[in-house]
């Protein structure tokens, strides 16, 4: 058997996937370029190097992001630089399709972006849902994975990503659903969906440890608008754990490509050696459709038929 390398695509040592031609298909469904690479892109590379087709769908260009003026230099715009820094992560992480929908970037909630009549988050649930299933119709993932239900840090962009891709994945596989533009396409159910979430046992350390650094628990990330502490009590039950310690490199060069958004620090300070320590290149997965029970999962394809 060959060594393992995470290079050689098409390669199928892996238990999990068979060696046969059945192409295993991936979505991702997210709301900005960075969300890929600083949440689930360990193992979208993983699975990328484990020969299945990994697609993503990214709602905005994260447009209303914080951009220092040496970032722009080469671009028309934050958009531009934006959709530009995510296609350079698409290949560290070997994805095989970025889909943008075109959507304007929503800020934090309050946010007078909210307003925009493009802003994701002013968008009609249902009209978001439909092009996400068209999505699902014309990709045909067996695994759909989006955020969960508070989109990791009450983003609502991300709040939104969640719940349209949640209805979508019902819409895609119903007959009666008509589409949205391409009307041919055939309905598709996919098997899987799956809700990435951050690990709350992370989370419960950093509210402890960050009052004895000097820093607020309250006011965390750079923009200080992530309240780990509140996040930290909404506990959520973890189906699938992904080791993808064999990617980590290629998750952290997707990461170094997001350099106007911090790149992998999110201003870490003096907390960067701890933060070392506490990543384990694991990502955490609830699982919706099928309904979890019994055992935790290792792989987001196991019973794919
Ligand atoms: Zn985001």
């Amino acid at each position: 058997m060959p060594a393992y390398s995470p290079h050689l695509r098409g390669y199928y040592g892996e238990r999990f996937i068979p060696v046969e031609n059945r192409k295993f298909t991936i979505l991702s469904v997210l709301a900005h370029p960075d969300d890929e690479s600083f949440g689930m892109g360990g193992s979208l590379a993983l699975y990328a190097t484990r020969g299945a087709a990994v697609h993503l769908v990214c709602a905005t260009r994260g447009e209303v992001g914080e951009v220092g003026p040496e970032y722009l230099q080469d671009y028309a715009s934050i958009g531009e630089l934006r959709e530009a820094e995510l296609r350079c992560a698409s290949g560290h992480l070997g994805l095989a399709g970025v889909y943008f929908m075109d959507y304007r970037d929503s800020g934090m909630p309050g946010s007078l972006d909210n307003q925009h009549p493009q802003a994701l988050a002013a968008q009609p649930l249902e009209q978001v849902a439909a092009r996400v299933a068209q999505y699902i119709r014309k990709i045909r993932p067996q695994v759909v994975v989006t955020f969960d239900p508070i989109g990791g840090y009450h983003h609502p962009d991300h709040v939104a990503m969640h719940k349209a891709t949640v209805l979508a994945f019902e819409l895609a596989g119903d007959p009666s659903f008509s589409g949205d533009g391409d009307k041919t396409l055939p309905p598709y159910q996919p098997q899987k969906l799956y809700f990435h979430t951050i690990s709350r046992r992370w989370m419960r350390t950093m509210v402890r440890l960050m009052p004895l650094m000097g820093k607020n628990p309250n006011k965390w990330g750079r923009n200080g608008d992530i309240d780990i502490a509140a996040l930290a009590i909404e506990d959520f039950p973890i189906d699938a754990e992904i080791d993808y310690h064999r990617v980590a490199e290629q998750k952290k060069a997707a990461s170094a490509c997001h350099a106007s958004q911090g790149g992998m620090m999110l201003d870490l300070g003096v907390f960067r050696w701890l933060f070392k320590l506490m990543v384990t290149d694991t990502d955490y997965f609830m699982r919706a459709v099928p309904p979890p029970g019994g055992r935790k999962e290792k792989d987001l394809f196991e019973g794919v038929g």
